[in-house]
């Protein structure tokens, strides 16, 4: 298990999102994340989006379009503002890299990082490498990871690459209507690993869009997996204030 990147102590409140899949196919939820970022992130002190952010990123000379620049023109606004905002590429954004976050004023993050506050330690991740049970999709994952695959990849025209993965897209949604909702879950053993190897810490993902609080006891040790929401047209994250994990969304909930 490698080691994870190390942020040191981000400014409080963090809050963590992923899996949004921004389109200009779902304005709903366009909107709902440029409220999230005029709002909710203005007031807090970091914003932790730990993937697929975009439904796709074909490359970062895909800023171009309308769409994708208006995205890193609202993000830039909530940087400008005071608040740090953090980029871990998933799987569908994971070509999303220096001209990206030069467009959109962001902290690229690799996938694992490690944060360190006062009370404990986070560790972050998309968390599609946990889902080690099905192997059609790690032996993908391993190939488009592959950095020579995407030089190679990058060469080719930006329309290509973009009828490329949205045929990959539709490709792998019609693959996981036949599999088991298990093996697209995070495996169990891989979990923790995953926390044994890093001190135990706690430690956050999405891409499962199973949002949930896990709890463990590994080696007399308490540790705890926060699963994120994806996104439907409203905003979702969790708020951490230095001690404690609060799941928020943007739909009012009646007293
Ligand atoms: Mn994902």
């Amino acid at each position: 298990m490698r080691a994870a990147e190390f942020v040191v102590a981000p400014r409080l409140p963090a809050l963590f999102v992923a899996d949004l899949h921004l389109t200009d196919k779902r304005p709903q939820t366009t909107v709902a994340f440029f409220d999230f970022l005029s709002g909710p992130a203005q007031q807090a002190g970091s914003v932790f989006i730990l993937g697929d952010l975009f439904e796709y990123w074909a490359g970062d000379d895909d800023t171009g379009s309308a769409f994708n620049r208006s995205v890193c023109e609202a993000l830039s606004a909530t940087v400008a503002a005071g608040t740090a905002i953090y980029f871990m590429p998933g799987n569908r954004d994971l070509l999303a890299g220096k001209g990206f976050a030069d467009a959109s004023g962001v902290q690229l993050l690799a996938d694992m990082a490690s944060i360190r506050f006062e009370a404990r330690t986070l560790l972050l991740s998309h968390g599609d490498e946990l889902c080690t049970d099905d192997h059609d999709y790690q032996a993908y994952r391993l190939q488009v990871r592959n950095r020579e695959w995407q030089a190679g990849f990058l060469t080719q025209p930006l329309e290509m690459r973009r009828s490329f993965i949205e045929k990959i897209r539709d490709q792998s949604e019609a693959a996981k209507v036949g599999k088991c909702a298990e093996i697209m879950d995070v495996n169990a053993d891989a979990v923790v690993n995953l926390l044994r190897s890093h001190g135990y810490p706690t430690l956050i993902h999405g891409h499962t869009h199973r949002p949930a609080r896990h709890a463990y006891l590994i080696d007399g040790h308490r540790c705890e997996r926060y699963v994120l929401s994806d996104w439907h047209g409203h905003a979702v994250w969790l708020d951490f204030d230095g001690i404690e994990f609060n799941p928020r969304s943007s739909i009012q909930t009646p007293s």
